[in-house]
């Protein structure tokens, strides 16, 4: 089955339901309606002359016009390049020329970006874009939209398609450095959806709500394909993440699910407005992304009524969940690991070195394999052929641990690993540690290169408002607490970490910043 004949069966089936609520722009569709636009979109972009496989670039933020663009581009067989909204032009044409996009989509401004001025910039030194719509006063946005459906053009396109096409060049969230475009089919990114729903029990009586990127896998595949094939509603509550709109959303719309990465709920929990917004109505949702602290998830379960929110761990090259943790799940591995293994997928945790698979309860490196590994890296068979290898491991880069029943627990990126005086120290135990601590809200550690040991450890940390907390207050609660090389060297206190579009700090960026800082 395809992205669009999947849509099509559940309108056939609830077609009265919700499908689509965007909050700030007051929208509002059912199945029906939502099919009915798709069509109408794929009819015009039919006419525009779009054919199978073509690229069509997507540059917005979340809003109803980014759902529709899926959709129709998927029915259509178009490959739909998702174009990252933090993007400047350098970025820009790069992305579009790499990926070679004809038609171009894009909202007209979102805060500090005006797309329309930066992509009318690049435009002339992009020999294919041949086509630029824009969401806002744009005339040719209205025409494709009013396009009467063409059933039978529509029909025809549908008889090529397989469900094994191409249908997303989706970029990396470029955590690590610069991000990578992951080719991925129909057949990856459904499925995919469609098993995250099934694992949280979602059915037409859901409604979720999506403040994580459409631009990337979590919004577009855990949220929009998610909902679609159970027919439950997507709710939008604002183009960019906001925590007191996310909560408003939630209540207002009734929602049953909640999504957001680790850092999103932290600043839910943290909102002034916490209080005020009835969240009765939640009863799971997903925290995925990077790694989630045991004190946020407790938090989540016990004052958002969130009792069956659910970790999902994978990366966009494998469409991208490959474990999650279930309902039924005892409640320390339901906060305390990233699940067990998703249908239809191996897992394994191998020494990097030898490549053999270690001892239940060691660390390795987590390999995956299955229907949700991607085509490849657009245009770039090396990548490709590095990351998968010949029978089809996926290689995450991830460090991990399995223990007796399967169930598995991030321990960290291997690139973000430090060794201090010859041990290995996984920041994210540090991480965990000083989450404990009543003055800390949020905390992120990296190894800085020091002289005589290596690397030292340095702790970035937002301290809750009014607290008076010194690095040496930092460096005694750690020292009592763990073994004396886990202890941070080096603390600094601040307002914010560098942070991805998708919500990732990118420690890279912490390195550079803090060698800098202490000269
Ligand atoms: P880039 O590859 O461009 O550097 P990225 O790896 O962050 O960026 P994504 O594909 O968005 O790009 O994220 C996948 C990565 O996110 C995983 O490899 C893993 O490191 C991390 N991750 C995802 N979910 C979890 C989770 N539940 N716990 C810990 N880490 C997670
Ligand atoms: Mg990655």
């Amino acid at each position: 089955e395809t992205i669009g004949e999947n849509l099509r069966g559940t309108a056939r089936r609830c077609g009265d339901r919700d499908a689509l609520v965007a909050c700030e722009q007051g929208l509002r569709w059912t199945y029906a309606e939502l099919d009915a636009a798709v069509d109408r979109l794929a009819s015009g972009l039919l006419a525009l002359g779009v054919a199978k496989g073509d690229r069509v670039g997507l540059w917005s933020p979340n809003r109803w016009e980014w759902v529709l663009v899926q959709y129709a581009t998927a029915r259509i067989g178009a490959v739909l390049v998702n174009v990252n909204p933090a993007y400047r032009t350098h970025e820009l044409s790069y992305a579009l020329r790499q990926s070679g996009t004809s038609v171009l989509f894009a909202a007209r401004a979102f805060k500090s970006s005006d797309y329309a001025a930066m992509v009318a910039q690049v435009r002339d030194g992009l020999s294919e874009l041949r086509e630029v719509v824009l969401f806002d006063d744009d005339p040719a946005w209205e025409r494709l939209v009013a396009t009467p459906a063409d059933d039978a053009a529509l029909a025809e396109r549908a008889a090529t398609l397989s469900f094994d096409d191409p249908i997303d060049i989706q970029y990396t969230s470029g955590t690590t450095g610069a991000p990578k475009g992951a080719t991925l089919s129909h057949h990856n990114l459904l499925n995919n959806g469609f098993f995250v729903g099934e694992l949280i029990d979602y059915t037409e009586q859901d409604r979720v709500c999506i403040p994580v990127p459409f631009y990337h896998c979590f919004g577009m595949v855990m949220g929009n394909l998610a909902a679609t094939s159970h027919g439950a509603c997507m709710v939008i509550p604002a183009a960019g993440f906001d925590p007191a709109a996310t909560l408003r959303a939630v209540a207002q719309e009734r929602c049953t699910s909640l999504y957001g990465v680790p850092t999103m709920f932290i600043a839910m929990l943290a909102d002034p407005t916490f209080a005020e917004h009835d969240l009765s109505s939640l009863r799971t949702g997903i925290m995925a992304g990077s790694p989630c602290p045991i004190e946020v998830m407790k938090q989540v379960i016990d004052r958002m009524h969130m009792g069956e929110v659910s970790i999902c761990y994978g990366m966009t090259e494998t469409s991208p969940v490959s474990t999650q943790t279930r309902t039924d799940d005892p409640l320390e591995l339901r906060v305390g690991s990233v699940g067990r293994v998703g249908p239809h997928v191996e897992v394994k945790v191998v020494d990097p070195e030898t490549g053999l698979v270690v001892e239940r309860g060691q660390t390795g490196e987590l390999c995956t394999r299955g229907y949700s590994v991607m085509l490849g890296y657009w245009g770039e068979p090396e990548k490709t052929s590095e990351a998968i290898d010949a029978a089809g491991w996926m290689h995450t880069g991830d460090l991990a641990t399995m223990d007796d029943g399967g169930y598995l627990a991030i321990v960290g990126r291997i690139k973000d690993m430090v060794i201090r005086g010859g041990e290995n120290v996984y920041p994210r135990e540090v991480e965990e540690l000083l989450y404990l601590h009543e003055d800390v809200i949020d905390v992120q550690v990296v190894g800085v290169p020091d002289e005589k040991y290596g690397e030292e450890l340095c702790a970035w940390v937002r301290l809750r408002e009014g607290a008076s907390l010194e690095a040496d207050d930092v460096r005694a609660f750690c020292r009592e607490r763990v073994a004396h090389f886990k202890v941070p060297r080096h603390v600094l206190f601040v307002e914010e970490f560098p942070m991805t579009v998708t919500g990732k700090v990118q420690k890279y960026k912490m390195r550079e910043t803090t060698i800098e800082q202490l000269g």
